[in-house]
């Protein structure tokens, strides 16, 4: 359950500040409307601040009319940034890299040349967990080279968080992905290292998301005590938006762009309002202004 004098408590002492941090990979759909609802009527509920940040560290599936519709979607929406203009991972290669290199000084990281091929091909662990890097290279003494991911080494043990809606969070990384990789071998920054990386230096207090990210979570605070970070983000989970089967809505499968909603019709009002909706906030779908929507949680 969601309880905004519990979060308020949870968070004294600390200047909140959350994010929207959409992929750049796409235009945004009702899941992404879910989101916006949670992470600004939570934010303006709590008095903190809300950072819009676009995830286009993925370089292959990054389309400039994706960042224009997204921006023109919020803006649609009457869901504003904080800070006077979003803040884009493509524009902050030199604190990733800043951030490996601390990583690589500490002897937290190590070049890897294995390929997706021979790490399918790799014995599976034992729980037949076929993402977990099986640790091939971790001790090879690889230099930088063409083609070589960089990997950080995951030592066992548990990362534990109470999430502010689901409670108390036991994950191991290192059961769960083992080194997972930091930069690939085109030279990408990935996801895990990226938003680790911006949540630190954007002083993100308050990560507020869908829970299909749940799993990552414990890596990302992996990585964030590895770069040194002494007060850890806290993280709420919301629920994933469903279909009337049940299956999670994906914009890969049926759902519509906002664009295409609002091409067909739809308010703001409705949006935010069938949002707030299927994010479990109203017990059936009505207009909402985005003014309102901090009255969700009150
Ligand atoms: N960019 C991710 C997404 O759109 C969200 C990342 C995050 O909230 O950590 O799914």
């Amino acid at each position: 359950m969601l309880d905004l004098a519990t979060i308020r408590t949870a968070l004294t002492g600390t200047p909140i500040r959350t994010r929207f941090a959409p992929s750049v990979t796409g235009h945004l759909h009702l899941g992404h409307a879910v989101n916006a609802v949670y992470v600004w009527g939570l934010a303006r509920a709590l008095g903190a601040e809300v950072v819009v940040r676009l995830e286009d560290h993925d370089r292959g599936r990054f389309r400039p009319e994706f960042e224009e519709s997204i921006l023109a979607d919020l803006e649609w929406l009457g869901l504003r940034s904080d800070l006077p203009a979003p803040s884009r991972q493509s524009d902050h290669a030199d604190r990733y890299e800043g951030a490996a290199e601390r990583l690589s000084g500490s002897g937290h990281t190590f070049w890897c040349e294995c390929s997706r091929r021979m790490l399918a091909e790799a014995p599976e662990p034992p729980e037949g967990d076929t993402l977990r890097y099986p640790g091939t290279c971790r001790d090879r003494g690889l230099a930088e080279g063409a083609g070589r991911a960089l990997r950080v080494r995951i030592d066992p043990g548990e990362e534990r968080f109470e999430d502010l809606r689901l409670g108390p969070q036991v994950q191991d990384p290192s059961g769960q992905a083992g080194d997972f990789v930091l930069r690939d071998g085109p030279g990408h920054w990935t996801y895990q290292h990226c938003v680790a990386v911006d949540d630190l230096t954007e002083e993100i207090t308050l990560v507020i998301r869908g829970e299909d990210i749940l799993e990552s979570t414990g890596r990302q605070l992996r990585l964030a005590r590895l770069l040194g970070r002494t007060v850890l983000p806290r993280y709420l989970h919301h629920p994933l938006v469903t279909d009337p089967s049940g299956r999670k809505l994906s914009k890969k499968e049926f759902a519509k762009s906002l664009g295409d909603l609002r091409r067909e019709g739809w308010t703001p009002e409705r949006v935010l309002g069938e949002a707030a909706f299927l994010g479990g906030l109203l017990p059936r779908s009505t207009l909402i202004e985005a003014g309102q929507l901090p009255a969700l949680f009150a």
